[in-house]
């Protein structure tokens, strides 16, 4: 592997601050901000999705087993967690920009295990360096980790969130959390403040901001770097791209508070490209060495 001379630190990572979710209604809350962006059009909104009754206790299932959620349940949870995100930092205004990086998403999830779902990507308008992904298609990146990398790093990092979607490693996550009573524990405060009443939705609420502080285990991580760069390769980017960027994350001071979150949720950088190096060996090496392509020249291209 030609690895970089230091690494890494984190693609995936969590957004949600101190920054306290609306009280609305969240499944309605995701497409309300996509329709506010001029031009937005069709590309920013996500396919059909089967709709399931709101009234089901989610939450509670997730506690019993996650094979009893079956997809549409799925996109619903993720439609609930990517309200309470947006919640928190909305959609970046830049319409040119989120349709870039939409169609650059769903081209890599068309090489995924899970082509049918209904993907859905966002910019979101924060100057952080995170990504982060939910269940059944939702990944968002910030406009402050646009702006730092290049196409092909643009591309790992959302292969890695990708992988995370059709590993459905935040699915079991929340399982996890839901089975521990976490959700009951966190609950009490939420529902003394919530204005929506909506007892699911603040279940999730709860936790959603507790999953996306703490992060992922460090081994769906790992599996995620891994199969992101397989996943990038396959669409046709540098393979090296996710390395390359995780290697300007680890340059990062620690107490940079835009880099804080990402290097606070995620596994030692050393032992990420350890992993990776492992994984990869020289196998994909045929695959790199692309020019770097800009992102602003990409998105005036369209
Ligand atoms: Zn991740």
């Amino acid at each position: 592997m030609r690895i970089p001379p230091l690494l890494l630190a984190a693609a995936c990572a969590a957004v949600l601050s101190a920054a306290p979710a609306r009280a609305q209604d969240p499944t309605r809350a995701f497409g309300d901000l996509l329709r506010q962006l001029p031009g937005a059009g069709g590309l920013l909104n996500p396919a059909p999705a089967p709709r399931v009754p709101a009234t089901g206790d989610l939450v509670q299932m997730l506690s019993e087993s996650v094979d009893t959620v079956d997809e549409g349940k799925e996109i619903e949870i993720g439609r609930q967690l990517a309200a309470v995100l947006l919640g928190s930092k909305p959609l970046h205004g830049d319409a040119a920009l989120q349709r870039y990086v939409n169609r650059l998403g769903r081209w890599i999830s068309l090489q995924s295990a899970r082509a049918h779902l209904p993907w859905t990507f966002g910019v979101l308008d924060d100057p952080g360096f995170n990504a982060f992904a939910a269940p059944g298609g939702y990944v968002f990146v910030t406009k402050g980790l646009v702006d730092r990398v290049d196409e092909a790093e643009l591309a790992g990092i959302l292969a890695h969130e990708i992988a995370h979607v059709t590993e459905k490693h935040h699915l079991q996550a929340l399982a996890s959390r839901a089975r521990s009573g976490l959700a009951t524990q966190l609950i009490a405060s939420q529902v003394r403040s919530s204005a929506a009443g909506n007892f699911v939705s603040a279940q999730m609420l709860a936790l959603g901001r507790d999953l996306y502080a703490r992060g992922l285990d460090r081994g769906d991580e790992f599996a995620a770097d891994r199969q992101g760069v397989w996943l990038a390769a396959r669409s046709g980017f540098d393979p090296y791209g996710l390395p390359a960027v995780l290697q300007q994350l680890r340059t990062a001071t620690p107490d940079n508070p835009l880099f804080t979150l990402t290097l606070g949720t995620h596994p030692p950088a050393q032992q990420r490209l350890e992993q990776l190096e492992a994984a990869m060996g020289t196998r994909l090496d045929a695959y790199s060495g692309k020019p770097s392509v800009p992102i602003a020249q990409r998105v005036r291209q369209r």
